[in-house]
């Protein structure tokens, strides 16, 4: 079964996200349990957590959160370090208590210091978060490789993976980073080769989410512009023939392209439906 969704906004009360997205239809969705932009944010109320709940049940939705985007596990940053990793100790609670199974996690910037010292910091914040939670899973995303920036390749998140060692951590790959980092996914035959290329460096067995975008800029360049599904870069060839590979023919499947313009989420879903219509996939 493939579930379509979107990142949701939690503006007002964290329950607004599943209670939009079930009543768009949608099969799962994405959240910030705390502010995007800040190290602290107040604490969830009981009464949030709770409805939040009975939409998701009501809707049969599947959550996911994401980090907000200051958290940086590979620093070597003393003091960012640390709130990297308090960061993930209340964000995994925070899943803990609203029922949601992974949160999504990008391993940050080396900060010039190179792959092998950010994969230390990384290994050892993750490790350090994992041991201080229970249960959720923490999905790693790779990156479109802007500079410094880790997990732009199957192996380094390999890496990662292999030096942390734990069945709690699994893999979100983005199409639109993927492709940035030069990954070509416009084609059959490049879905095929990129995915093998996953499963020998990770395993597809890892792979738990994906983040459905395409992308504003070109192939390898390493820019993370996210676009409307099949008006990017990547087009809609490259989403039928990723729908058309076994490893997308089931799972959860969450868009976070741009809102230009009120109604562009259901031209996204439109989109993404017939993406999967074409690879022959019936939707219901
Ligand atoms: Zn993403």
């Amino acid at each position: 079964m493939i579930r379509l969704g979107f990142h949701m906004s939690i503006a007002g009360s964290v329950a607004n996200a599943p209670r939009s997205a079930g009543a768009n239809g949608y099969g799962t969705f994405q959240l910030f349990t705390s502010s995007s932009r800040s190290w602290k944010d107040r604490t969830l109320d009981p009464v949030e957590i709770t409805e939040f709940a009975s939409h998701v049940k009501r809707y049969d939705l599947v959550p996911f959160a994401h980090i907000p985007y200051l958290c940086n596990p590979a620093s070597a940053n003393a003091d960012v370090h640390k709130k990297s990793v308090a960061m993930l100790v209340e964000n995994l609670h925070r899943c803990t208590a609203l029922g949601i199974g992974g949160i999504v996690v990008h391993m940050g910037s080396h900060l010039g210091e190179g792959f092998e010292k950010g994969l230390d910091n990384t290994r050892k914040a993750l490790s350090a978060a994992l041991d201080k939670s229970d249960g959720v899973s923490i999905l790693l995303e790779n990156s479109a490789g802007y500079r410094n920036s880790m997990g732009s390749t199957f192996r380094e998140i390999g890496a990662v993976i292999d030096a942390v060692g734990s069945e709690r951590v699994g893999v979100c790959l983005d199409t639109c980073h993927v492709f940035a980092a030069g990954y070509d996914i416009r084609t059959d035959d490049g879905v095929d080769k990129t995915m093998h290329e996953f499963d020998s460096a990770i395993g597809l067995k890892r792979l738990k989410l994906v983040h459905l975008n395409d992308s504003r800029y070109g192939l390898g360049e390493g820019l993370d512009r996210h676009w409307h599904i099949g008006k990017g870069k990547i087009g809609m060839e490259g989403f039928i023939s990723m729908f058309k590979n076994k490893s997308f023919r089931r799972g959860c499947f969450i868009m976070e392209t741009p809102i230009n313009d009120e109604g562009d989420e259901r031209t996204n879903m439109d989109a993404a439906l017939s993406a999967l219509k074409k690879a022959g996939i019936a939707q219901q």
